[in-house]
């Protein structure tokens, strides 16, 4: 039996394939995959190799030609010999993690940061990097991390469970509390699933900046407080201040990666305010420790997710509606770099991308 599949062999060479369908191990479920959505580190894996598996990766043994694609979801249609929870018609979203469950930090429950996942050539430890991914009919995956959705619950949104658990994760590792007022830097996918997030943890003022006129647009209809569009992180300081009656912020989100960002959601921060970097920076960042010192302020960071699915899958499921806002566009297999990647890359309208693999 075979399948169709996107196949990435490196940098800006995908090729669209037949590919075998293979049997699920004994601890994995196979998944007919209905929707992966398309993300930024899938752009710079398509545009420059970036975290892709060119040697055998340390834990799964594999190394391109892979499957990309680690946001997805679909329906059990098989299962290994020793599965005990799911069952075949069961819908899930997949945690695309690869790790090694003994290390100190697999140990201590942040599997995310896991000391044997990353590869010698930089390879990421997730599904899409260092094993097959999403982009095909039928994916195998760990029963562990395949997260049984509500029965009803839309399998498009299943897809972006993945996204939302990278802004799950910030908001709880940021301590956000009821009523808090804060700043997200960043009208991009991240950011606007922080927003959401913040929404249901019970931020009250929301505050997101962003250069793109669209993105702040669709930010505004997910019912951002106020956008801002503000690069010179001194002006954006004076704007918070007249939103929060000169108190600041209580939290920073950093969620676009640039010097002026960062800059910027420090100084908008409040006394005692947390800056949480959620962003991946392209170049080295510099900080004002002094200026975030004078404030008695924190610096946090967050890196992808540990045990919070459930959680996402709980929060999009309260929010269906807004959460589907996010979905731009919905494409199919063969247009994934033109009307996927490159889509991403260039238009400022797209937020999330998917591609429908299977009905
Ligand atoms: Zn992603
Ligand atoms: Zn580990």
């Amino acid at each position: 039996m075979k399948q169709q599949a996107a196949v990435i062999y490196g940098k800006k060479d995908v090729r669209f394939e037949k590919i075998p369908i293979t049997e699920p191990a004994e601890t994995e479920v196979q998944i007919k995959v209905a929707y992966n959505g398309i993300c930024g580190s899938d752009i710079h894996e398509y545009l420059d190799g970036m975290d892709l598996a060119i040697n055998s990766h340390p834990l799964t043994g594999k190394k391109v030609p892979l499957v990309p694609g680690h946001e997805f979801a679909g329906t059990v249609v098989n299962i290994g010999k020793k599965i005990t929870k799911l069952q075949i018609g069961d819908r899930v979203a997949v945690e695309p993690m690869i790790a090694c469950g003994k290390c100190a930090a697999c140990l201590a429950g942040n599997y995310n940061l896991c000391s044997r996942a990353i590869g010698k050539d930089n390879s990421a430890g997730f599904l899409g990097f260092c094993a097959n991914g999403g982009l095909e009919e039928y994916c195998n995956v760990a029963e562990i991390f395949a997260h049984k959705l509500p029965t009803d619950f839309p399998l498009d949104l299943g897809a972006l469970v993945e996204p939302t658990s990278v802004a799950v994760q910030a908001v709880l590792r940021a301590g956000l509390k009821a009523g808090d007022n804060i700043l997200i830097q960043g009208a991009g996918p991240i950011g606007l699933f922080t927003l959401l997030v913040a929404q249901a943890a019970g931020a009250h003022n929301i505050i997101i900046n962003d250069l793109s006129d669209q993105r702040l647009a669709l930010a505004k209809s997910l019912g951002a407080n106020a956008v801002l569009q503000e690069n010179n992180p001194i002006d954006l300081q004076q704007k918070v201040n007249q939103l929060t009656g000169n108190q600041g912020v209580n939290l920073a989100f950093e969620c676009a990666g640039v010097q002026a960002t960062l800059a910027g959601a420090l100084n908008t921060l409040g006394q005692n305010g947390t800056l949480m970097v959620v962003a991946l920076f392209g170049t080295e960042p510099q900080i004002d420790v002094r200026g975030l010192l004078k404030k008695g302020g924190r610096l946090l960071t967050s890196y992808g997710y540990a045990n919070v699915f459930e959680r996402s899958i709980g929060i999009i499921d309260n929010n269906r509606e807004a959460f589907k806002k996010i979905i731009t566009k919905k494409i199919k297999l063969p247009q994934l770099i033109d009307e996927g990647i490159l889509a991403l890359a260039h238009d400022k309208q797209q937020a999330k991308i998917l591609v429908k693999l299977t009905n």
